[in-house]
């Protein structure tokens, strides 16, 4: 079977590598979080969103929600302060 990725075409072979699944979460440093959204923009799952809670410095803080986290990284890699730590299983 052949199909289309972003990436281009792939055939079946590459199927197992492609879709293998994770499960992630990610652990945010709520008191170093200054509440951009950069995090919440660039996650593919929407697992992540701003509390209505804020921290000591009056920042809304990043938090995960829901379950589908896939712990690609995404967000502690665009974090400009890095204060995300992403967690991932194979499942
Ligand atoms: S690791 Fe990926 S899926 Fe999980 S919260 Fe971060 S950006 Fe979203
Ligand atoms: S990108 Fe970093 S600083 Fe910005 S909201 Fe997300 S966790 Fe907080």
């Amino acid at each position: 079977m052949i199909f289309v990725t972003t990436k281009g075409l792939f055939e079946n072979k590459h199927l197992n590598k492609i879709t293998m699944a994770f499960k992630g979460a990610i652990d945010v440093d709520s008191q170093k979080c200054k509440g951009c959204g950069v995090c919440v923009e660039n996650c593919p799952t929407k697992s992540i969103e701003l509390s209505k809670l804020v921290n000591n410095k009056g920042y809304h803080y990043a938090e995960m929600v829901g379950e589908a986290c896939i712990g690609c990284s995404n967000c502690a890699i665009v974090c400009p302060d890095s204060v995300i730590t992403v967690y991932r299983v194979k499942i």
